[in-house]
C-alpha cells in the first residue's frame, strides 16, 4: 500500500475494552492493530522529508522508515529498523504518553489531520516479531573478558544489559526485587503493560548469558565496595523510590498508605503472590471509600487500581485543574470513563480519624492565580471553602526524590545533585567516581520509560568507550614494561 493517504485514510486507534467491562479485570485495556489495520494506518504517513515526529521521540525512532514498510506488509524489515534504535519498542509502544512526544510533533497533527497512531504501530511491528521468533536470544560475534554489574532491572538496566551483551560483556543485574523489570514489573499496573510483556524481554536477556541476582539489595545485602571489585564497570540504574510524604494532621494514620507500597501489593498479587496486607485489607480497596491525592500518572493508576479491586468509590484530589495535571491526558480519560470522580483545585487540609484508621479527609479549595510574566499560574486557598470526603483508605501518590546513594553505598567519592540525583561528567554518563556510571531516573529523577532506555543504550555506549580505552592502556603500559624488560 501506499503512503501519503492521510486525506483518504481516517485515524483510527486499536480497539478499547469498553469501560465496563475493563474494570472487571486487569488485562491491558487496547488490543494489537490487525495487520490490515496496521497497513492503513502506516499508510497515512506522509514520509516528510524532516520528521517531526522523530524529533518528538526521545530515542529519535527511525518512524517513517518502519511506517512505510508496514504499509507495504514489509513487517519483518518495518522490525529491524524499529528495533536498531530501541531495545523495549514494544513496551514504548504501550506506555509513552505518545500525545506529548512522537504523535503530539507529527506533522499531520499539527495541520489539523490527525497524527499517525506511531505508538499502536511500533507495538505491532515488534509484537509481531515475538509471535514470528524473529527475535531470538543475542549472540554476540566476540566475547569479551569484562564484566559489568548493573544495580536495578527496571528500562534502563534492562536497555543498557541488552546493549552490553550484544558487545560481547559478561552482564550481572542486581535487583533488590523478586522480580526484574523495576518500575514496569511492580509500578505500572498491568491494565497498561501485562507482566508477560515485561517478562519475555528479561527472559531473553537471561537466555542470552545475562545473569539476574534478584533480591539483593545492594548496599545492604551486598556491599557497593564488593561490586567494584569483582566487576570492571558498574552502572546504577536504581530508580527513584523515596516517597514524598503527606504533612496534614492526621497523615501518621495507618489509614494512610504510600501509593507505590499499594501498587507493587496489587502486582504481586497479579503475580499470584500471598500479601499479608493485601489479605488483611490494610492495601486492598476492595469495599472501601478511597481517596488519591496527587495529579501524575501513579496517581492515576493508583485509582484505576482500586477500581478494579472493587472500591466502593474512589476520588482523586488534586491541587490545580485539569489542564494543569503532569499526567497524561489518556489516563485521565480513562480513569473517567471507569468511574473515578476528581476533585480538582482542591489540597488535603486533615486526615480524618484515628493512629489505626481513616474516616476522611478534609480538603481545602484552591483557585488559580493571574498569570505571572511567563504566563504561570500558582495556586492559593479560597479562605474558608473546605470539604470533607469520606474515605476508608488514602492513597499518597506526591512523586518520588532520590534515595540517599553515597550513604547507602558508603561511597562518598559518588557526586550527587542538589536534588540528590547522581551527577554524571557533562554530556556523559560516567559519574564522578572512574568506571562508575548512571542512567534512568537516578540521573534525570522520575521521569519516563522511554528515557530510561534512551540513557540506559547510551551509558552502555559509554562504558564500551571507557573499557575499551582502558584495555588499550593497560596494553601499552605492558608493551612499554616488556621493552623496558628486554632492554636491561
Ligand atoms: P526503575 O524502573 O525504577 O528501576 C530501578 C530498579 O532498581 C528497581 O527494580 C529497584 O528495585 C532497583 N534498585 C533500586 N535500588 C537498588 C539497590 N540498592 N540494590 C538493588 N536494586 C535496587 N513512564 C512512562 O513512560 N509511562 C507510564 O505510563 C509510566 N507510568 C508510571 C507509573 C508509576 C506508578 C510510576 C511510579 C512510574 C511510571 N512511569 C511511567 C515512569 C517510569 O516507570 C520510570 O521513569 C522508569 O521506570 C525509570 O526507569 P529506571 O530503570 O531508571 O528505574
Ligand atoms: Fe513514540 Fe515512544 Fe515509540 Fe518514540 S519510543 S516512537 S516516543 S512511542
Ligand atoms: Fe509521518 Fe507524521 Fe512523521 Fe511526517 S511527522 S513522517 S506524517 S509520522
Amino acid at each position: 500500500m501506499d503512503t501519503n493517504r492521510f486525506v483518504v485514510e481516517v485515524k483510527k486507534t486499536p480497539k478499547k475494552s469498553d469501560a465496563k467491562t475493563r474494570v472487571t479485570n486487569f488485562g491491558e485495556i487496547y488490543a494489537d492493530f490487525t495487520p490490515n489495520e496496521a497497513s492503513h494506518q502506516s499508510s497515512r504517513c506522509a514520509q516528510c522529508g524532516v520528521p517531526f515526529c522523530q524529533h518528538g521521540c526521545p530515542l529519535q525512532n527511525n518512524i517513517p522508515d518502519w511506517l512505510r514498510l508496514t504499509a507495504e506488509g514489509r513487517i519483518e524489515e518495518a522490525w529491524q529498523i524499529s528495533s536498531a534504535t530501541s531495545t523495549l519498542p514494544e513496551i514504548c509502544g504501550r506506555i509513552c504518553p505518545q500525545d506529548r512526544l512522537c504523535e503530539g510533533s507529527c506533522v499531520l497533527e499539527q495541520s489539523g489531520w490527525e497524527n499517525v497512531t506511531i505508538g499502536a504501530v511500533e507495538r505491532y511491528i515488534n509484537d509481531k516479531a515475538f509471535e514470528e521468533g524473529w527475535i531470538e536470544a543475542i549472540t554476540p560475534v566476540v566475547e569479551r573478558p569484562q564484566s559489568i554489574g548493573i544495580i536495578g532491572s527496571g528500562p534502563a538496566g534492562i536497555a543498557a544489559a541488552d546493549r552490553l551483551r550484544t558487545l560481547g560483556y559478561k552482564v550481572t543485574v542486581y535487583d533488590r526485587h523478586d522480580r526484574a523489570g523495576g518500575l514496569l514489573t511492580y509500578g505500572i499496573p498491568s491494565f497498561k503493560l501485562e507482566k508477560e510483556v515485561v517478562a519475555r524481554r528479561t527472559d531473553r536477556l537471561a537466555a542470552s548469558g545475562v545473569a539476574f541476582a534478584l533480591n539483593v539489595n545492594i548496599g545492604e545485602d551486598v556491599a557497593f565496595e564488593e561490586l567494584r571489585d569483582k566487576h570492571d564497570a558498574i552502572l546504577i540504574a536504581t530508580g527513584v523510590y523515596k516517597a514524598r510524604r503527606l504533612s496534614v494532621p492526621g497523615c501518621g494514620s495507618k489509614g494512610v498508605v504510600a501509593a507505590l507500597d499499594f501498587l507493587i501489593t496489587a502486582n504481586k498479587v497479579g503475580f499470584g503472590d500471598q500479601i499479608a496486607d493485601f489479605d488483611n485489607g490494610r492495601l486492598n480497596a476492595k469495599g472501601k471509600n478511597v481517596v488519591v491525592i496527587g495529579g501524575g500518572d501513579t496517581a492515576m493508576d493508583c485509582v484505576r487500581t482500586s477500581i478494579r479491586q472493587g472500591a466502593k468509590s474512589v476520588t482523586c484530589v488534586y491541587r490545580r485543574d485539569r489542564a494543569n495535571m503532569p499526567g497524561s491526558d489518556r489516563e485521565v480519560a480513562n480513569a473517567e470513563d471507569e468511574g473515578v470522580r476528581f476533585e480538582w483545585l482542591s489540597a488535603p487540609k486533615a486526615v480524618l480519624g484515628d493512629a489505626d484508621s481513616v474516616e476522611g479527609l478534609k480538603i481545602q479549595r484552591m483557585r488559580l492565580t493571574t498569570p505571572d510574566a511567563q504566563g504561570r499560574q500558582a495556586v492559593e486557598e479560597i479562605h474558608g471553602a473546605e470539604a470533607d470526603l469520606p474515605a476508608d483508605l488514602i492513597i499518597e501518590a506526591l512523586g518520588f526524590e532520590p534515595e540517599n546513594l553515597p550513604v547507602l553505598f558508603n561511597e562518598p567519592g559518588l557526586e550527587v545533585t542538589r536534588w540528590g540525583t547522581i551527577k554524571t561528567m557533562a554530556g556523559e554518563f560516567q559519574s564522578m567516581v572512574p568506571g562508575v556510571f548512571a542512567a534512568g531516573d537516578i540521573v534525570r529523577g522520575a521521569s519516563l520509560v522511554v528515557w530510561a532506555v534512551r540513557e540506559g543504550q547510551d551509558a552502555a555506549a559509554d562504558i564500551h568507550h571507557y573499557l575499551q580505552t582502558e584495555a588499550l592502556s593497560a596494553a601499552n603500559a605492558n608493551s612499554e614494561a616488556l621493552s623496558v624488560g628486554a632492554a636491561e
